[in-house]
């Protein structure tokens, strides 16, 4: 049996519009180990949310089309899967959590109806009964059971996305994919609201993809990393091999372009340029045009993924040359 819950392989899904093919994933391999947390890491634009969307297969078709590859969870491959089994794997396999908790929830139903509501739907059980259950899972995500009676907007919003992680929850689902989930909150509820999450992860033997462009984030909660550029994955391992044995010009570029993990003293570096255009990206590796270690042969190959430790892999040319080290590991 797989010890991995997800495995992607060779993604491709490109949205073809009026103005031209928006190449989002490009040849995305990535897995998630059970009971594991893998951080999906990249400025907007690498594609992270199309990648959550093709999980689900949600992606919106037209003008959404996946080219190739294929997507296995927990040993299904969710891309032949017929309309019912799409949907009995969203209501009791998976489930997702959005950045924004106000537009996940209902305006006009109680958070408690609303609760009740997937609980019904996964057990099949009375409302009155599902609505005592939906009690229980407000006081696990912390929340007093008497506010089950509450609307949304009656919540702050750190108090609205532990609703929507209770609504997540409430079907018991073995994968978790939370889309940016603390980016909307004020900064000391994002450290509660990820406790909260870690901890029921955990609890629950769970496995979760958390999308993010914060490698505070991932250092708080993941157990491996996945770095994204432009539709494609250029660096993965465990967060020790990522965060100790960086690998990638650009993985580098995100450490040097963060406050919080910089040491005291230490100048911000931003990563220069912008994410190439995903209708015109460049041949070869689409770092190219931002990287400081870029050479000719780079501008004509793609770089494949390449093993360069136990679960450490990396997808860059320099690599070729033995004695290629990046500048944040330059005395390791
Ligand atoms: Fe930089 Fe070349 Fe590596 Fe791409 S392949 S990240 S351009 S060194």
């Amino acid at each position: 049996m797989s010890e991995n819950i997800l495995e992607i392989k060779d993604l491709v899904v490109h949205f073809e519009t009026d103005d031209g093919c928006v190449k989002a994933i490009n040849g995305l391999t990535l897995s998630v180990g059970k009971e594991k947390t893998l951080g999906l890491v990249g400025e907007t634009g690498a594609g992270k949310t199309t990648t959550a969307l093709s999980i689900l297969n949600l992606v919106p078709s037209p003008p959404g089309v996946i080219k190739g590859g294929s997507i296995e969870l927990d040993g299904k491959d969710v891309l032949q899967m017929s309309d019912k089994e799409l949907e009995h794997m969203r209501g009791n396999d998976v489930a997702m959590i959005f950045q924004d908790p106000m537009t996940a929830l209902n305006p006009v139903l109680t958070v408690g109806e609303q609760i009740a509501e997937s609980i019904m739907l996964h057990e099949h059980i009375p409302m009155k009964d599902a609505f005592e259950r939906a009690k229980e899972m407000l006081k696990m995500v912390g929340i007093a059971e008497g506010r089950a009676y509450d609307y949304p907007h009656q919540f702050s919003g750190g108090m609205r996305q532990r609703v929507v992680i209770a609504i997540a929850l409430a079907c018991q689902p073995n994968f978790l994919i939370a889309d940016e989930p603390t980016t909307a909150l004020d900064v000391t509820i994002q450290a509660q609201v990820l406790d909260l999450m870690k901890d029921l992860i955990n609890k629950n033997h769970m496995s979760m993809l958390l999308i993010t462009h914060d490698l505070g984030v991932v250092a708080e909660v993941c157990n491996d990393v996945a770095v994204m550029y432009a539709g494609r994955i250029v660096e993965i391992g465990t967060t020790d091999e990522v965060f100790n044995s960086t690998r990638h010009p650009y993985t580098e570029g995100l450490f040097d372009s963060l406050p919080n993990l910089k040491e005291q003293g230490e100048e911000l570096v931003p990563i220069k340029g912008m994410m190439p255009d995903p209708m015109r990206l460049p041949e070869g590796c689409t770092f190219a045009p931002r990287c400081p270690y870029a050479t000719e042969a780079c501008t004509q190959t793609v770089p494949e993924l390449r093993q360069v430790g136990g679960t450490h892999y990396v997808a860059c040319h320099a690599y070729d040359d033995p004695s290629f080290r990046l500048r944040r590991n330059a005395n390791g």
